[in-house]
């Protein structure tokens, strides 16, 4: 089977996600990018249910390789995303080699009021910044892969307006964790926000944590 690590570890990162919340049914999508081709999750499947084999191996230009199943709708996102962050693993967060892509409530819901996820806690450093909020397009449309690449500029996150989340990683945990990360920033704000006007932290805090950050945990 090609690709078969990656698409075991697709199938374990779903299972993952459904298991933290963050989808529900067979909402979200989740690829790999393994040289130019794109393991990605099918359209439709439970998550539950979905085997190693029903992910499917696309082209970079979308010609299915080995796809037993019709893929996400939201293959046009993932290969743009792909073609404009080209996953070169030099750790400095402008590169995609894996895509999370989900519809969980508080970043949902904050897609849905702001045009970007502020400042409010020093984790948004994990995603370059502050999270922009691409402007709504429908789903699966090249529209709104294009708002998605464009609000990705500089960053490992977006949230997709009135839709959902999207992060990126030079690998799928990196992506997934991000996904995680990004849905606690998304409840805090809402949080904060209904309860009064948040303190937001400045950019050169961001970028000193960001530059911190990249020393965290544990080394070998
Ligand atoms: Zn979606």
């Amino acid at each position: 089977m090609l690709l078969e690590r990656e698409r075991e570890e697709i199938v374990r990162a779903c299972r993952k996600l459904a298991a933290a919340g963050l989808v529900v049914g067979t909402a979200g999508n989740v690829s790999v990018r393994a040289g130019d081709l794109v393991a990605v999750t099918p359209s439709g499947v439970d998550y539950a249910e979905l085997a190693a084999g029903d992910v499917g191996v696309h082209r970079l230009d979308g010609t299915p390789v080995e796809a037993p199943l019709a893929p996400t709708s939201e293959l046009p996102l993932h290969l743009a995303v792909y073609g404009a962050y080209d996953g070169d693993g030099d750790g400095d967060g402008d590169g995609a080699a894996a895509i999370v892509h989900t519809h969980s409530v508080a970043a949902t819901a904050v897609s849905a009021l702001a045009d970007e996820l502020p400042a409010i806690h020093y984790y948004v450093a994990m995603f370059g910044g502050t999270v922009r909020v691409a402007p709504y397009a429908t789903y699966g449309t090249d529209e709104l892969a294009s708002n998605a690449v464009q609000a990705l500029r500089g960053r490992t996150a977006c949230l997709l307006g009135s839709h959902g989340a999207v992060t990126i990683g030079p690998d799928l945990k990196t992506a997934c964790d991000r996904g995680l990360y990004l849905e606690w920033v998304c409840d805090v704000y809402l949080r904060a926000a209904a309860a009064g006007t948040p303190r937001l932290l400045p950019p050169d805090e961001i970028e000193a944590v960001a530059a911190k950050l990249t020393s965290y945990g544990q080394r070998p």
